[in-house]
């Protein structure tokens, strides 16, 4: 649970890497941010210089905060993609360009601070269960519902990282035998039809003149008389999947079509969770719940017509945004801190190693 021996004057430098931007903040041991901060990851430039915008970052973070009267007690890192929380190394993550970058050790021998690495989706897991819109459910699901779809399993202020730290990839339930290909190599994952970028991908791929040739569209043709829109070049989907739901809910029906997919899918893999985990809480976040009511009112009663002798979670969206992950990497190096040292977590999120490599991207913060 939180680190509670902390004085009122103690912060934890905290930084969430992703692919495009990261999320840096002071934080208290309990989970209030005095200082927050953006930078650019700026990926393209390689490894080393991302590493280096790290260090140099978190190490002004420190500085900042001693200048403000507070006390830098340790370092809080998360970065998507495979991350080995036991040994602190970022082993893959392709979005930011890493592989087997020693993160912790790294921010410990530039800070001289103790130093924890998280994975993003299981510290944010952790924040929103904690502090967020799980907070006081005890048994929160948290799902990310972005580029990609991932989840987390948070039982009383831990997240369960699994024997081999891949629990929670509920983007790669089969919800569609017959459906689209995932990138994780097999057909009909949620990932592949729920996303928010399969949410913009298919209905690319369904508006292009040869959108025939895909089977969805054969399969929901009935509904979808006179579908013709423009598309942009093959493979870059020329609609965002925000103006898909604009569309949507603007009563186009090949936009109204795929929205409902996407929610059906969304709703078959919830219940698959919940009949899992019987949690109280499904905390729903990615730039997807960003789409409010159009998502969760049809997705609400999607989950509850699945549902027999289950009972229904409270569905929610997540209520820290994108800087959840920035508040859990802090909550995951108190938690490392508390129980001693990395070889003693027993409470920290992602405690081992994530696979997320067979993902296509691992960015879930964009926008919708
Ligand atoms: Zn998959």
């Amino acid at each position: 649970m939180a680190y509670a021996a902390g004085r009122p004057e103690d912060v934890v430098v905290a930084l969430d890497v992703g692919g495009t931007g990261m999320k840096c903040a002071l934080v208290r041991p309990d989970g209030t941010a005095v200082h927050t901060e953006r930078h650019p990851t700026d990926a393209g430039r390689g490894p080393d210089a991302v590493i280096a915008t790290i260090l140099d970052v978190a190490e002004a973070l420190a500085h900042r905060a001693r200048a403000g009267g507070f006390t830098p007690v340790a370092v809080g890192l998360a970065v998507p993609g495979v991350v080995d929380s036991a040994r602190g190394v970022a082993v893959w993550s392709a979005n930011v360009g890493f592989r087997d970058v020693p993160l912790r050790e790294l921010a410990e021998k530039r800070l001289g601070l103790p130093a924890a690495l998280g994975h993003d989706v299981r510290v944010g897991a952790l924040a929103e269960a904690r502090l967020g819109a799980g907070r006081d459910a005890g048994h929160v699901l948290f799902v990310a519902v972005g580029t990609g779809i991932a989840g987390a399993h948070v039982v009383d202020g831990t997240a369960a990282a699994g024997a081999h730290g891949a629990a929670g990839e509920i983007g790669h339930i089969l919800v569609r035998p017959d459906g689209p290909p995932c990138g994780c190599g097999r057909v009909g994952c949620l990932e592949a039809i729920a996303s928010a970028a399969a949410i913009a991908r298919r209905y690319a791929q369904l508006s292009a003149p040869n959108g025939a040739d895909d089977p969805a569209r054969t399969a929901g043709a009935a509904a979808l008389p006179g579908a013709s829109e423009p598309t942009g070049a093959a493979g870059q989907p020329a609609v965002s999947t925000a103006e898909v739901a604009a569309r949507a809910a603007a009563g186009e029906e090949l936009a109204g079509w795929v929205w409902r997919e996407a929610v059906e899918a969304l709703a078959d893999g919830l219940a698959t969770g919940q009949a899992l985990l019987d949690v109280r809480t499904i905390v729903l976040g990615g730039g997807l719940a960003r789409a409010g009511d159009q998502l969760f009112t049809p997705l609400r009663a999607a989950l509850r017509d699945r549902l027999t002798f289950h009972r229904e979670p409270h569905l929610v969206p997540a209520a820290l945004g994108d800087q959840a992950g920035c508040l859990g990497a802090a909550l995951h190096a108190l938690d490392v801190l508390h129980a001693g040292g990395p070889a003693g977590s027993s409470a920290g999120a992602g405690d081992t190693l994530d696979t997320e490599q067979t993902r296509p991207s691992d960015d879930r913060q964009e926008p919708l």
